[in-house]
């Protein structure tokens, strides 16, 4: 067994994880920091493996830094090796390959794993999930191959997944059970849009639909029985959502709800063990809900939250949620959180395929989504963030730009 002293040890390189590394070596305090990988992988971008990735046979995962970044900032990488469990009367994290690592500091950035139809079974030859670079090369190849996609799922990364295949010249199906697309995520406006813009496209989108039983054949899908009739399926693509990656915390003790639970600076019901990124469920500021969130600003922001904890500042976790993602021409982007209740108003762009919609919680700008509207969009985003709220029909005026109210 082999023990070394460390002060910091991260497991997950994901995004979270990736960007305390990052934010650790900066800070001057990366000497003595192990980056505990699961993956084989250098931690490396999420995002294009749905997008470009897919798309492109010659683009190449691309990682975060080189395997001399990590050596240079006196940072061990421990890739391949999963944490099996945490010790926490004794501060240590045993890895699969029989190493343990003494912490001062422990961060959790386990991320999340992508959901599954319950009951299917694993390991089917012609269905997928995407979540990490080897669900991504498979897929990328599964793609190649075939004529017609389903994809289960009307959520951000299925609908990614779609529009790629589309774009493929690939016959899609897109098998939604909500009534709409994005329900949780987007207002009705910019759903419908999405629909609209993914069905003028060739893709059959079939909303409120339940998918009940399947038939296997050997070790292939066969079919799926979607509201009562038998769909053949020649490749089923799995995007329904991701489950926080809870496993590490709930074997050790730790307060585990819909992800750790941890407070507003990120420290989990242990405090010298912190999470971060989409395994943490932590407090909304100035507000009374527990949230989580799957996104890259917030990986990177609460990676910045916990090196302040570390430092011994107390700053709170209060960053401006933001999300973004592309599906075919159109990209999306989202910051703020959209209000329980509120009005939404629509400010039209430089074309009908191009408009966001402001979300007024009373009288203060809360939300602001954007189709193909990137200008106001950042704009919007400095509104929200310096507080600022015009008047909704200023705000919506076309012939105003946005940034005069900021
Ligand atoms: P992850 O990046 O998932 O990293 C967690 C890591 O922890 C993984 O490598 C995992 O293997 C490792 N791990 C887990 N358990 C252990 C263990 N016991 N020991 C060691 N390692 C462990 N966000 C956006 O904002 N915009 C986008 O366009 C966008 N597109 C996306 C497209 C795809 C295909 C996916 C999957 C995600 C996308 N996201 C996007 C979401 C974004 O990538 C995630 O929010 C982000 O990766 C979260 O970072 P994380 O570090 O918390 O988790």
């Amino acid at each position: 067994m082999n023990e070394h002293a460390s002060n910091i040890v991260i497991v997950g390189g994901g995004h979270a994880g990736a960007a305390l590394a990052n934010a650790l070596a900066a800070a001057g305090l990366a000497s003595r920091t192990h980056l505990v990988c699961a993956e084989n992988e250098l931690p490396y971008q999420r995002p294009p493996l749905s997008k470009a990735f897919l798309k492109n046979p010659a683009e190449a995962i691309q990682p975060h830094r080189g395997e001399s970044w990590f050596a240079d900032a006196g940072i061990t990488l421990h890739r391949g090796d999963a944490a099996l469990s945490v010790d926490r009367a004794a501060r240590t994290l045993t890895l699969r390959s029989g190493t343990v690592l003494r912490y001062e500091w422990l961060v959790l950035a386990t991320g999340a794993t992508a959901r599954t139809l319950p009951g299917l079974p694993a390991g089917l030859a012609n269905v997928a999930v995407l979540r990490g670079a080897d669900d991504a090369l498979r897929l990328r190849g599964l793609l190649a191959a075939a004529a017609r996609v389903t994809v289960l799922g009307g959520g951000f990364i299925g609908l990614e997944i779609a529009a790629t295949a589309n774009a493929l010249g690939k016959a899609v199906t897109v098998l939604e059970a909500a009534p709409r697309l994005l329900q949780r995520s987007l207002s009705p406006e910019l759903a419908a849009h999405v629909l609209a813009t993914h069905r003028a496209n060739g893709i059959d989108v079939r909303l409120g639909v339940s998918v009940s039983d399947f038939v296997l054949e050997g070790e292939r899908l066969a079919a799926l029985s979607v509201d009562g009739v038998r769909e053949p399926i020649e490749l089923l693509v799995m995007g329904i959502g991701a489950a926080p990656d809870m496993q590490l915390a709930h074997a050790a003790g730790l307060e585990c709800g819909n992800g750790i639970v941890v407070d507003a600076s990120l420290r989990t019901s242990d405090p010298a063990i912190l999470a971060i990124g989409d395994c943490a469920s932590f407090p909304e500021h100035g507000g009374t809900r527990h949230l989580r969130l799957e996104s890259v600003q917030n990986a990177n922001d609460q990676a910045r939250t916990a090196l302040a904890t570390i430092q011994g500042a107390d700053e709170p976790y209060r960053a401006l949620p933001w999300f973004w993602s592309e599906q075919g021409a159109m990209r999306l982007q989202m910051a703020g959180l959209m209000p329980g209740e509120g009005t939404r108003h629509v400010r039209p762009g430089a074309t009908p395929a191009s408009f966001s919609v402001l979300h007024y919680a009373g009288e203060r700008l809360a939300c602001v989504e954007s189709v193909n509207a990137p200008l106001d969009h950042m704009a919007a985003r400095k509104l929200l963030e310096a507080g600022k709220s015009p008047a909704p029909a200023l705000a919506c005026d076309p012939a105003v730009p946005l940034k005069q109210h900021i």
